[in-house]
This record gives structure tokens, C-alpha cells and sequence, in this order.
């Protein structure tokens, strides 16, 4: 499996906490047809698909960014010990696969600088915090933590309304130690990292674009899941705030980077999950490096 890239003056490293079949293709992507699979299934099956469930396989991992100032951080993952009662891998885990997979890419948790989530679902802020001494504190003690200002602001207000377990757990707690930036989408660091706001998936999703002066790589988040999703970009998933949106965001996107040299890395697809994006018919597809 592969799990470094370099481009120009960046490495970037994948961190894998996990990857396997998560739920049913055909819920998954309520809109996808029948023929539209089948047009498909031999490339999908089994690295996109398992065969045997019928449920689409996912990768989950973090990216680390080492550019010629910083080490970032994007999108913190699932995370040990925490509560998640409906999804019983991620259930009270505790496992050391990511915090091996962190150290074998050469890294510690002090030589964070910067963590950025590209939004704020469960499985994008999981190793924000850890517990020590059963209290939640940041896992990335050194780091500055990024959020998008309009992705906090709406789960700060779905949270009053009713608790948001990871957002109580694994986001919180970061404000309350006074690590996190709340930042609007013309935020910058440095001359290499910088924002491209993705709305649909969630309200304030963003995508975080690295290279000095141009794109050398983006970091798409969960504007897609499934590259049958590049190949028919208006299938929106069930977990999709805006499902609308989310389509016509996922078509700009896959439209801005078409034969670019710009490296796609995606939070979710199978391994390698990194890919240039090129022109299919009237869609597209990732294709791999
Ligand atoms: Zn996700």
C-alpha cells in the first residue's frame, strides 16, 4: 500500500487507521441505479466494493503534510475511547494502528505544528483529543488547530439543540485549551496552504489546497466518497447535509482540477485514495499515480 507522495517541495504522507466494507453500497448512494453499478462492478469489486456484503469499502485516514516550514495535519480521523454506540468498529477503540502509522511516516504528536479538518463529522476529528486522566485533551499538544468559522458555528448550534457526541469530545475540548483558530475561507499559511470552501456535505465543508503559489495538491475531504462518484458526479450520499449542493460542488471541483498536474487526496476512497483527476466522456475519473 502506498503511502507517500512528494510533490515539488512537499511530502505527503497517508496515515490509515482504517479500511474496509462500512454499509451497504445501494443505501450508501440512494440514487445509484442498478445498470449504473453493473457498468462497473469489474473495476469496483473488491478494492471500491466487497463482493461478498455488498458494502462499499472506505478507507479512513489522516494526510501529513511536511512542507519546507510546517507539518500539518488534515483530518484527524476516527480516535481511541470514544463513545460511538452505532458503529461498533469505532466503538471505545482501543487500538494503536494510527498512532504506529503516524510514527512509522516519522513523526511524533510534538511535531504537529498545524491540525486542519476539512469538516466536522465523527470520522475527521476523532484525534483531535485523546484521555489522559480521563479528561479529553488535545493528542497534537504543540499544534494549532484549524477550523472552518462557518463549519464550528453550525455544529455549535446543532450541539445546543442536542449533544453532538464528537463534536462534545473531540472539538470542544480543543477550544477549551485554547488550541483552535476560527478562520473565515481567505485563511492562509504561509505561502503553501489555503482554503477552497466545498459546501453540501456539510454547510461549512471546506477543501485545503497546498503548494507554493499554485495547487501541487488538494485535500478534497467528503465532497466524494466512492469513485463512482468522479464517473457520475451528481450521486450525493445518504450522509450528505445538502444533497443538491453537494452534487453541484463535487462537478465544479472535479471540474477545476481535470488534467491538472495537481494531485487529488481524498479522505475516502480505497487505497492508494490519491489520483490526478482526467476527463472521462462527460464525467471524470481519479486516476492513479
Ligand atoms: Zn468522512
Amino acid at each position: 500500500m502506498r503511502t507517500a507522495f512528494t510533490v515539488n517541495d512537499m511530502t505527503i504522507h497517508r496515515i490509515v487507521e482504517q479500511e474496509h466494507g462500512f454499509t451497504p453500497l445501494f443505501e450508501f448512494l440512494p440514487t445509484l441505479t442498478k445498470e449504473q453499478y453493473e457498468e462497473n462492478r469489474s473495476w469496483m469489486e473488491p478494492a471500491g466494493c466487497d463482493p461478498k456484503t455488498g458494502n462499499v469499502v472506505l478507507c479512513f485516514q489522516s494526510y501529513v503534510v511536511k512542507t519546507p516550514h510546517h507539518t500539518i495535519l488534515i483530518d484527524s480521523c476516527i480516535g481511541n475511547d470514544k463513545p460511538r454506540p452505532n458503529r461498533p468498529k469505532w466503538n471505545m477503540k482501543t487500538d494503536d494502528t494510527y498512532l504506529r502509522a503516524l510514527g512509522a511516516a516519522g513523526f511524533s504528536v510534538d511535531d504537529i505544528d498545524f491540525v486542519m479538518c476539512t469538516h466536522l463529522h465523527v470520522d475527521h476529528v476523532g484525534w483531535n483529543t485523546r484521555l489522559q486522566n480521563g479528561r479529553w485533551v488535545p493528542t497534537f499538544p504543540k499544534a494549532r488547530y484549524v477550523f472552518a468559522r462557518q463549519e464550528f458555528d453550525y455544529w455549535s448550534e446543532q450541539n445546543a439543540k442536542a449533544e453532538i457526541p464528537p463534536f462534545a469530545d473531540s472539538v470542544l475540548p480543543v477550544v477549551e485549551a485554547r488550541r483552535h483558530e476560527l478562520v473565515g475561507n481567505d485563511h492562509q499559511i504561509g505561502d503553501h496552504v489555503r482554503i477552497l470552501p466545498t459546501p453540501g456535505h456539510t454547510p461549512g465543508h471546506i477543501a485545503i489546497t497546498m503548494g507554493r503559489g499554485k495547487d501541487d495538491a488538494v485535500f478534497s475531504g467528503d465532497l466524494m466518497h466512492s469513485p463512482l462518484q468522479t464517473l457520475y458526479p451528481e450521486l450525493s450520499i445518504k450522509f450528505d447535509v445538502d444533497p443538491a449542493a453537494a452534487a453541484k460542488t463535487r462537478r465544479s471541483f472535479l471540474e477545476r482540477y481535470c488534467d491538472t498536474d495537481t494531485l487529488c487526496c481524498t479522505a475516502h476512497f480505497p487505497s492508494p485514495s490519491v489520483g490526478k483527476i482526467r476527463r472521462k466522456g462527460s464525467a471524470f475519473v481519479c486516476a492513479a499515480v
